[in-house]
């Protein structure tokens, strides 16, 4: 546990599969009103919530009326700089009527990389964890990054963050409440604890929805890299966020990877 607070450091991912309404991408409001609610009652009870949020692509997609996610880089780009924006705006309103405010961040591949660069990334969070009631939100830059510069998904990007900050716990909350075993009967059938990511690498079968990108496949590697790092990793359903206070408590319905 960090030494400045009394409660958790967490870092919550949030999927698009989670954010938008069905394949559409538009941007569910009513969803994102209980996770601000959830993530408000951690902070409000001591801990310290970092948000990584996808969904920008999924809103822009749904903004421009596009039937689907674009592969062309410009009008991917476009979709993201709308829908960013639109994510931020509803962000804002929903944490501000529980008297939190937030901060945004950009980031891409080069801005974790360059040790420089890291470092003006990590004084940025650092001074903005300094504060009471703030919630930086952190995206990939996807209007700015191309292929080279991209980090590629939510679920590498929220793993490098939890390392850099030196977070207690990092949850991906998805679509789905938790991995499952290859024997698994049914959707809620999931591993309640793993030891060794390494043991189920080969259980993920990447069935992502239309406008997401990192599969469970891109969720074990990032699960592996930060419980590497000394990190406790959760998978958890992020259409149950009412259960993220038990998840902080080691409770829940959800899949725990034990920190190395
Ligand atoms: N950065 C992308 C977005 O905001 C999502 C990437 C991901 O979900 O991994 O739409």
């Amino acid at each position: 546990m960090n030494q400045s607070q009394t409660g958790k450091r967490v870092v919550i991912k949030i999927g698009t599969g989670v954010l938008a309404r069905g394949d559409a991408g538009e941007l569910h409001h009513a969803m994102i009103a209980r996770l601000a609610q959830a993530i408000a009652d951690l902070c409000h009870s001591g801990h310290q919530c970092i948000v990584v949020s996808s969904g920008a692509v999924g809103a822009g997609v749904c903004y421009f009326e596009l039937k689907e996610r674009p592969t062309d880089i410009a009008l991917k780009q476009a979709c993201a700089a709308a829908g960013q924006a639109m994510l931020m705006h509803l962000y804002e309103h929903q944490f501000s009527l529980h008297r939190l405010k937030i901060a945004q961040l950009l980031l891409t591949h080069d801005d974790l990389e360059n040790p420089k660069r890291l470092k003006n990334v990590n004084n940025t969070l650092s001074t903005l964890l300094g504060f009471k009631g703030i919630i930086p939100i952190i995206n990939e830059n996807d209007s700015v990054a191309t292929f080279e510069l991209n980090v590629g998904d939510n679920d590498t990007l929220s793993s490098k963050v939890a390392q850099l900050i030196n977070a207690d716990l990092l949850i991906l909350l998805t679509a789905v409440p938790g991995l499952q075993g290859p024997d698994a009967k049914d959707e809620n059938d999931i591993i309640t604890h793993v030891e060794d990511v390494d043991t189920v690498l080969s259980y993920a079968h990447d069935d992502t929805g239309k406008l997401s990108v990192g599969g469970m496949g891109s969720k074990l590697l990032a699960v592996k890299s930060s419980v590497s790092a000394g990190i406790e990793t959760v998978i958890a359903s992020g259409f149950a966020p009412e259960q993220l206070g038990d998840i902080v408590d080691g409770k829940g319905i959800c899949t725990r990877f034990s920190a190395k």
